[in-house]
């Protein structure tokens, strides 16, 4: 079984938080402002050239004020292999894959097979 497919998603409003459920059952907690600043679309990494496979090292350490970037609207399926965000500023062009988000949850556990 592939451990990079969600099998759940959740969003919390109350807590800033969206939830992951992976098929491998591995659970992964974002905070809004991770994922926003780990936006992966051309805009947020500052051109296609920049656009990578996996998160930039620096998002999580890069903390990003409470403000409609970092409000998190909505959440679409984008086929079976992604999800967009939609942000409270209008922004959706981020298309996050299986493979990205897995690469972006913060849980010590992940973060130190780095
Ligand atoms: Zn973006
Ligand atoms: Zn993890």
């Amino acid at each position: 079984m592939n451990s990079e497919t969600a099998t759940a998603i959740t969003a919390n409003r109350q807590s800033m938080e969206m939830s992951v459920t992976w098929s491998d059952g591995h659970v992964s907690l974002y905070p809004f402002s991770l994922l926003r600043a780990a936006c992966p679309c051309a805009q947020c990494r500052g051109g296609h050239e920049n656009m990578k496979a996996e998160p930039d090292s620096q998002v999580f350490t890069t903390s990003l004020e409470d403000s409609a970037a970092t409000h998190l609207v909505t959440v679409k399926a984008t086929g079976s292999y992604a999800i967009t965000i939609v942000w409270e500023d209008g922004h959706d062009y981020g298309i996050y894959n299986w493979h990205y988000l897995r690469k972006l949850c913060p849980c010590p556990e992940c973060r130190q097979g780095k």
